[in-house]
């Protein structure tokens, strides 16, 4: 037995003699975009919380110890723009197009799922008691301004009302972080008139699907008059709303950046193509926050998961470092809250640790047309809250040969 076997050994039996540290991730690069930290450093938890960070922590201080040395260690990825309101019993996103949160979040990744609008002012309740409450994953949401969010019903004026969502958001403070619109078509502007409205009152962000272009709704006036700054452009690469003006950036969207705008990438199922998205990178015009737009559509298509929508972005070019800055760190401050997406000592511990796996990857968008590239992200390890959720290759788990079991061998 080695001695580090026997260090594990007595840590999985909780004999360890100084273990001030419930589980240690030994010898990672540490990213941590908030703090400018990117370097090998070993990380501690205790709590529940991020107890400390140094070069060379001794696996004899921690109960459990993981060896995750050549992979990269991060905040737990936070994706902005998700559909989990699951169970309602519709054939729709807010039912059977949206997945439970804790069956796809942590093998991706992922600790903090942003619902994008699944539920309105109507049915938020609902949503809380039927599946927020009951994850593991930390949910938090965009309250959509249509009363009934995305189900039956969806962009009926009458059922598109401020004062009421106001409301509501003021009800759910703790996990509502702004309201959204999706999927309108009439040739007028009441739906981002309206849902303005409510973010003005709330101090909240408004996140725009901007739907159809019809009549006076197109893009610069949206980007350049109609949002605030901190305001959320998603699907920027969609191409559908003219984002793309003969094969550049439309100016609007860089005018829009420069006043506080903020764009995110929304894969979804019909929303990312290679034709946008590759010019656009070449002009820098960059996404400030990755997102998958996740439902069963997307996530059996082109999408697939959170760390394939950064691989695609790392092989358009993007340094490592501003993949995860955009997964993490960036979306804490566009939803307003600071406490998530970095490592400071005393934040709740919800860490990701990546593999970054180097070969030949295709990466296919939302019409099936291929990118090839040579890195690809792999979610190893997901901690939420100190507590490991998801061990791809059992790195936090002892040899089966030394592992003590429970005797007897019996059923409880
Ligand atoms: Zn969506």
């Amino acid at each position: 037995m080695t001695r580090s076997t026997i260090v594990l050994l007595l840590a999985s039996l909780g004999l360890s003699a100084q273990a001030r540290y419930d589980l240690l991730l030994k010898g990672g690069h540490v990213i941590d975009p908030k703090n400018g930290i990117s370097k090998v450093m070993d990380v501690a938890v205790a709590g529940g919380k991020i107890a400390r960070l140094a070069a060379d922590i001794p696996a004899a201080e921690a109960k459990q110890v993981a060896n995750v040395a050549g992979l990269y260690v991060t905040p737990g990825l936070i994706d902005i723009h998700a559909h989990v309101y699951a169970g309602t019993g519709e054939r729709a996103i807010a039912g059977d197009q949206s997945v439970y949160p804790d069956g796809f979040s942590f093998r991706t990744g992922v600790t903090t799922m942003v619902d994008a609008g699944s539920a309105g002012w109507r049915n938020f309740p609902d949503f809380r008691q039927r599946v927020i409450d009951r994850a593991r994953t930390r949910v938090l949401a965009f309250l959509n301004i249509s009363g009934v969010g995305m189900s039956k019903g969806e962009n009926d004026p009458k059922d598109m009302d401020p004062a009421e969502a106001v409301k509501m958001a003021r009800a759910h403070a703790d996990l509502i972080v702004g309201i959204k619109i999706a999927h309108y078509a009439r040739p007028d502007w009441l739906d981002v008139d309206r849902a303005v409205e409510a973010g003005k009152q709330l101090d909240l962000p408004v996140m725009v699907d901007f739907g159809k272009l019809a009549g006076p709704r197109n893009l610069p006036a949206l980007l350049t008059e109609k949002l605030r700054p901190g305001d959320i452009y998603s699907h920027c690469y969609a191409g559908w709303r003219d984002e793309l003006v003969d094969g550049k950036v439309n100016p609007a969207m860089i005018a829009a950046r420069k006043r506080g705008v903020i764009f995110d990438l929304g894969h979804g199922g019909a929303s990312f193509f290679w034709f946008v998205a590759v010019p656009a990178f070449q002009e820098k015009f960059y996404p400030d926050v990755i997102s998958t737009d996740l439902h069963t559509g997307s996530m059996n298509a082109g999408m697939k998961d959170q760390p394939n929508v950064m691989s695609k972005v790392l092989n358009l070019g993007v340094p490592l470092k501003e993949v995860i800055r955009m997964s993490t760190w960036n979306v804490a401050r566009v939803i307003k809250r600071p406490a998530l997406g970095h490592l400071d000592v005393g934040a709740e511990a919800d860490i990701t640790v990546l593999a970054l796996e180097r070969g030949r990857f295709g990466f296919p968008d939302s019409a099936g047309a291929v990118l090839t590239g040579d890195r690809k992200l792999v979610p190893e390890m997901t901690i939420r809250k100190g507590a490991i959720q998801w061990d791809l290759n059992g790195r936090a788990g002892v040899d089966w040969k030394v592992h003590p079991y429970r005797k007897p061998h019996r059923l409880p």
